[in-house]
């Protein structure tokens, strides 16, 4: 389903977005160090490791820059003109 966006920010953009996935990168580091001692996906996720359950992707303006959610974008997409 498509839906209109524009800029919560510059409120003038509403056809130039950057749509930012988000890809978690689960690991396990050293406490002290740092260093990564375990690299998981999410099958093999260790059970009390919480899964990330953000957003799918983020938006970036293509005009402004500002970067929100996709749900603010597509709220003031979906708000009458001024
Ligand atoms: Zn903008």
């Amino acid at each position: 389903m498509a839906i209109p966006y524009r800029c919560p920010n510059c409120k003038t953009n509403r056809s130039r977005f950057n749509f930012i996935q988000q890809v978690p990168a689960y690991m396990k580091i050293h406490p002290e160090t740092g260093e990564i001692i375990e690299e998981y996906t999410s099958e093999n996720l260790e059970a009390y490791h919480f899964k990330y359950s953000g957003p799918q992707y983020k938006l970036q303006c293509g005009t402004c820059g500002s970067i929100g959610e996709e749900q603010s974008f597509a709220a003031f997409g979906s708000m009458n003109q001024p």
